[in-house]
C-alpha cells in the first residue's frame, strides 16, 4: 500500500497533494498496490469528497485541534496510523509542514526517510529516489534498502493528477474515521497561533513585461541602486535570486525561482546570476533572456538567448547608455 498525507492549509487542499497523487498512481499501478490518503482536519468529509476518486481508501481523523498544522499534534496521530496500516511507502509534501514533520515521524517510527525527492521507483523490497544535492549542482540516486519508508516530495516535480486521465480509474475511496486520541500534555509543547503574511512591497514581479534580475555577482548592496535606476529607465522591475533575499537586500516578493515566483516577462535581464536550476525553473519561459556573467561557463547561458561575458558593473553603464541613446 502507498499512503500519503493530504496537505491542507487555511481550508484548502494544496496543489502538492495532487502532485503526490500522480506519483502514487504511477507507483501503485506499476506495483498493483492500493493508495490510502490520510486527512487530518476539523472537517474531514469536505476534503474526502474532493479526493475520493483518486484513492482506494481514505483515513480521516477529525478534531478542532487538527484544523491547523501542528507537528506535535500530527505526529502521534500519524505514527499510530502508519503503525497500524503499515504502508510500503508514505509520502509527505516537501513543504514547510512536511519538512518539519517528516524527520520527527521517521525518528519516532524508526523508518528510513528520503527528503525532497523529485522522482521515485518503488520495488518489492526497496525504493530508489532521486533528489538534488549541493544546492542543485548534482542529482543523486538514493536507495532505501528496506520498506516501509517515508519520502517527502518536492513541490512542482510532478504534474497535478487529472480526473480525466487516471492511471487507476473508477476509484471511490472507502472512508474510515479514526478517533482522535492524544496525550493532552502534547498541547503544552506547541500550539498553532496564526498564519502570518510575508511582508510585501506591493510590486508583483509576475506582472512586469521587463525584469532586471540580480544575483550574487552584484557583490554589494550599494550596487543595487544603479540596477534599480537602470530598471526604472527602461520601464522594468527589479527581481533577484534567493541569496539576495537571504542577505536582506531585497524583499521576498522579488525572488524568482522554485521557492520564489515563476515569471514569464517579454524581457529578462539576468545580471551576475549563475543559473542554478532552482532559479532557472522560475524564469526559463521568459520570451527573451539576456545574461551578463563574468564566467563563460555559467549555466545561465544555457537558457539565455543573448549572453554577455564580462563584469556586470562595467557592462551595466554601457547598456544603460546605449538604451538611453536609442530612446533619445
Ligand atoms: C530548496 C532550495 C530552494 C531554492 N530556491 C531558489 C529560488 O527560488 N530562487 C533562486 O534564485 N535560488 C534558489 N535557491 C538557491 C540556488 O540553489 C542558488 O544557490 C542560487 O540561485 C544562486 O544565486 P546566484 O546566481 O545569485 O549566486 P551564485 O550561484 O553565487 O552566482 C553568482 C554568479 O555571479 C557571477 N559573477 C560574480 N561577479 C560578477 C561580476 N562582477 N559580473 C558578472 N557576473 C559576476 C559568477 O560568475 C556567478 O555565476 C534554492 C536553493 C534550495 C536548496
Amino acid at each position: 500500500m502507498i499512503s500519503l498525507l493530504i496537505e491542507i492549509r487555511e481550508g484548502q487542499i494544496k496543489d502538492i497533494t495532487y502532485e503526490m497523487l500522480t506519483l502514487a498512481h504511477k507507483l501503485a499501478a506499476a506495483q498493483k498496490q492500493e493508495i490510502t490518503s490520510i486527512i487530518l482536519s476539523d472537517n474531514c468529509q469536505q476534503y474526502a469528497d474532493t479526493i475520493k476518486q483518486y484513492s482506494h481508501k481514505i483515513i480521516c481523523v477529525e478534531d478542532p485541534l487538527l484544523a491547523n498544522f501542528n507537528t506535535q499534534v500530527y505526529l502521534p496521530v500519524l505514527s499510530n496510523i502508519i503503525n497500524d496500516t503499515k504502508p510500503n511507502l508514505f509520502l509527505i509534501a516537501s513543504s514547510g509542514f512536511g519538512t518539519d514533520l517528516a524527520p520527527y515521524l521517521a525518528a519516532s517510527l524508526n523508518l528510513p526517510l528520503i527528503t525532497d525527492i523529485f522522482d521515485l521507483e518503488l520495488n518489492p523490497d526497496n525504493m530508489l529516489a532521486r533528489r538534488s544535492m549541493y544546492g542543485g549542482k548534482i542529482n543523486a540516486d538514493i536507495i532505501s534498502k528496506s520498506l516501509p519508508a517515508i519520502a517527502t516530495v518536492r513541490v512542482g516535480s510532478f504534474e497535478k493528477i487529472l480526473a480525466s486521465n487516471l492511471l487507476i480509474p473508477n476509484l471511490s475511496a472507502e472512508i474510515t474515521k479514526l478517533p482522535f486520541l492524544i496525550d493532552p500534555s502534547i498541547l503544552e509543547m506547541s500550539k498553532f497561533i496564526e498564519y502570518g503574511e510575508v511582508p510585501t512591497t506591493g510590486i508583483d514581479i509576475t506582472k512586469s513585461d521587463i525584469l532586471i534580475a540580480v544575483g550574487r555577482g552584484i557583490k554589494e548592496q550599494k550596487n543595487l541602486a544603479a540596477v534599480e535606476k537602470f530598471a526604472q529607465d527602461i520601464g522594468g522591475t527589479l527581481a533577484c535570486t534567493r541569496p539576495i533575499i537571504d542577505a536582506g537586500w531585497l524583499p521576498k516578493d522579488r525572488q524568482v525561482g522554485s521557492s520564489g515566483k515563476t515569471v514569464k516577462p517579454k524581457l529578462y535581464i539576468a545580471l551576475g546570476i549563475s543559473g542554478a536550476f532552482q532559479h532557472i525553473s522560475g524564469m526559463k519561459s521568459s520570451e527573451n533572456i539576456i545574461a551578463v556573467n563574468k564566467d563563460p561557463e555559467a549555466p545561465i547561458f544555457s537558457v539565455a538567448h543573448y549572453g554577455v561575458v564580462g563584469d556586470l558593473l562595467k557592462i551595466l553603464p554601457l547598456l544603460a547608455n546605449r538604451i538611453n541613446a536609442l530612446k533619445g
